[in-house]
């Protein structure tokens, strides 16, 4: 972090502008709003706030919130000031403002020049008492507002009203519940029919459901902990569903695999408890069954456990035997799907897994094998006219290739590997079927990666495809 975020509480607390620019009585416009008592100092005598300020600006003169000061500037000058905005246009003026403010441990910031803050300003979103900040920490002021634009339009525009309601039940929640329950019920409510009513603007029928609400008590499913079971795709962040973000932001404890990358975890409660259950780490080896008691564990003493895993948790990755687990030990389960690694990674390599003219169906397989050789059902996997999807296929894909071979597979069929799909470091390799180990070795793919066989893995089938990918992915080879 270049920078350290914080809000600060100005009211009645003295602010200095230097400058009668609109720059500066746009600052001083905004530290008004903040309630702080605004000085605004000019080396000649009192700008003229154009028409836009001055009616908002006569008032809070009259009220002596905001003085107009001239004369030359002196160092001294900022030595009272809780926060400093130096905007005068005037290059070396701004530049002694600064050098001011910094001797005196005064913050200061000077219009578009990082290097002179001490502090600098995010692009803001308010709703009410709800005020979002964005930065890039200086890199693009640009791009800064396009975030902003973006949340602008996902945050309702009552979302201040919502959170003055809340506010005003604070105490009465507070006196019902303990604190775990307490969340889970601001939770429920944030979720439910009572918050869309105060979104929609019914305030006063949503303030007599409240109470009633509030007394009687949290629902069982809600009171007794309870465990997601989530997918997060393929590993790139921007690829995790709404619903799974969501579940992560009211986890208690995350139970993570070796899939789950940083970029992911990103997104979970920053209270949360992260817990590392991968299961081939040298030191930290957990069992299924160990994982399976830990989940039961947490949700009976209340928590709300979210347990990530990459891709979808029912495409080969053992969460079919975890819901069912949670589900006869009378645990509440949910399931969140994810973006299997085989439709994220073809979308991202340019390869459709159906296509009118050479593929009518598609097969995932896993390539796994307990005695190094996997155990499928070659001669229908052989078949013409369909695409192959083989995961966990690396180190057996030399056997894989010869057993498709062996049952009647052309040996110049297409194949793709993809690693890390989805991810900024994703790696494409295509050649034919009966190169396929060789490919692997000259590539050095580790894995994760998933193994496409068939007529779309061809560049040339992909090349005439509209792009389907986001930009970004390096495609190497
Ligand atoms: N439940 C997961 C699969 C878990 S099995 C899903 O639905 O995707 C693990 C295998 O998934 C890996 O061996 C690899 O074959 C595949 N995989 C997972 N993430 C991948 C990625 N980012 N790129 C390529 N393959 C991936």
């Amino acid at each position: 972090m270049k920078y350290f975020p914080v809000f600060i509480q100005l009211s009645d607390r003295p602010s200095l502008v230097v400058g009668g620019g609109k720059m500066a009585l746009n600052k001083a416009r905004l530290l008004l709003k903040a309630g702080a008592l605004t000085d605004i100092w000019t080396p000649t005598p009192t700008p003229t706030p154009s028409k836009a300020f001055k009616k908002e600006f006569l008032k809070q003169e009259a009220e002596g919130r905001i003085n107009y000061l001239t004369g030359p500037f002196e160092a001294g000058l900022v030595a009272t000031y809780d926060l400093i905005f130096a905007a005068s246009g005037d290059a070396a003026l701004d530049e002694r403002v600064a050098a001011a403010a910094r001797s005196h441990g005064r913050p200061v910031n000077v219009i578009d020049r990082t290097n002179l803050c001490t502090f600098i300003m995010p692009s803001i979103v308010q709703r009410g008492d709800i005020l979002v900040g964005i930065s890039t920490s200086g890199a693009s002021p640009v791009l800064a507002r396009t975030i902003r634009a973006q949340i602008e339009a996902i945050l309702p525009s009552r979302l201040g009203d919502l959170a003055a309601f809340a506010g005003n039940f604070r105490q009465a929640v507070k006196a019902r519940f303990k604190w775990e329950e307490r969340r889970r019920f601001w939770d429920l409510f944030f979720d439910g029919p009572i918050a869309r009513e105060v979104l929609a603007g019914r305030e006063s029928a949503a303030r007599g459901k409240m109470l009633p609400l509030i007394n009687s008590g949290l629902p069982d499913q809600m009171s007794g902990g309870m465990v997601h079971i989530v997918g997060t795709g393929p590993g790139n962040p921007d690829l995790l569903t709404l619903r799974a973000l969501q579940v992560m932001q009211q986890a208690d404890i995350v139970l993570y695999d070796k899939l789950i990358g940083p970029e992911i975890l990103n997104y979970a409660r920053r209270e949360a408890e992260l817990i590392y259950v991968g299961k081939s780490r040298g030191h930290h080896v957990r069992t299924q069954d160990e994982i399976n008691h830990l989940m039961v564990e947490h949700a009976r003493a209340g928590r709300h456990v979210v347990r990530l895993k990459g891709g979808d948790p029912f495409v080969f990755g053992r969460g079919g035997e975890e819901f069912e687990f949670l589900e006869r030990h009378g645990v509440s389960a949910y399931v969140v799907p994810g973006i299997t690694a085989a439709l994220g990674c073809a979308s991202m390599a340019h390869i459709p897994l159906t296509h009118r003219h050479f593929s009518k169906a598609v097969t995932f397989v896993t390539g796994h094998a307990e005695n190094g050789d996997p155990d499928l059902d070659w001669k229908s996997l052989v078949r013409l006219g369909q695409t192959l999807v083989i995961y966990m296929g690396v180190n057996t894909a030399g056997r894989t290739s010869r057993h498709l071979i062996d049952h009647g597979l052309d040996p110049s069929t297409p194949v793709a590997v993809i690693e890390n799909g989805t991810l900024t470091t994703q790696k494409v390799v295509r050649g034919a079927v009966w190169e396929l180990q060789a490919l692997i070795d000259q590539h050095g793919v580790e894995g994760p990666a998933v193994l496409i066989i068939g007529e779309v893995a061809a560049e040339a089938n992909t090349q005439s495809l509209t792009a389907l990918v986001q930009d970004g992915v390096r495609k190497i080879a």
